[in-house]
């Protein structure tokens, strides 16, 4: 018997070789790739850029930049020091496996022990396509509100970490942060969560110091 198989399905195959290969890939150069995802505007540029400042003396950092169009965030890593190769996805609402492989075909491997993919700012679909990370981690800022556990719980249920950005902003918003927390907590109870701000600092070295226990 013949099993039909949808278009969906055969793009996700797809991408499920390419994320095999590209992990392949990374465990041979001993790189630890984290997908981070979350939507426009929750600052993951701005915290990347902390964490490139904080890793720095004891962490080789290399970066993917997903974004639609423009290479602004890319030009932004550049000056930081460390590699940074651009995708543009030219509409793209996420990225893939093939993406990400050009990507690693650009970047000096050997010379890069933790490997930060910034993905297209989207909620919805980036979860679903494996681009052959270690670790997946999502931010989410306190601005763009505390429903969103509710209407977007996979990425809460399948991402590894959660950072909560610009807790600064909290004494303006109505933002229950204790029950944002009861909410991710009962989508995935083990979820380790950092609240932080990249204007006071807050939380910042804590999430840090994770990030340099990651190991390829
Ligand atoms: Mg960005
Ligand atoms: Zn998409």
């Amino acid at each position: 018997m013949i099993k039909q198989i949808s278009v969906d399905e055969r793009i996700l195959s797809a991408n499920d070789l390419a994320a095999a290969e590209n992990r392949a890939l990374l465990h041979q150069h001993s790189v630890h790739m984290v997908n981070v995802m979350a939507a426009p505007g929750s600052g993951k540029t701005c915290l990347l850029l902390a964490a490139i400042r904080g890793l720095k003396d004891q962490v080789r950092v290399g970066v993917i930049e997903g974004d639609i169009a423009s290479d602004i965030d890319t030009v932004k890593m550049r000056q930081e020091g460390v590699p940074a190769v651009q995708i543009n996805t030219g509409g793209g609402c996420h990225l893939d496996a093939l993406q990400v492989r050009k990507a690693l075909e650009q970047l000096p491997l050997d010379e890069i022990d933790l490997l930060f993919v910034e993905n297209v700012g989207n909620l919805i679909c980036p979860v679903g396509f494996d681009l052959g990370e270690t670790t997946r981690m999502a931010i989410a800022s306190i601005p763009e509100g505390d429903d969103k556990p509710l209407k977007y719980p996979s990425i809460f249920h399948k991402v590894d970490a959660l950072v909560i950005s610009k807790i600064d902003l909290l004494p303006y918003i109505a933002f229950d942060l204790p029950e944002y927390r009861r909410l991710v907590a009962s989508i995935q109870p083990e979820l380790r969560v950092f609240e932080t701000s990249v204007v006071t600092g807050e939380g910042i070295s804590a999430w840090v110091d994770w990030l340099r226990t990651l190991k390829a």
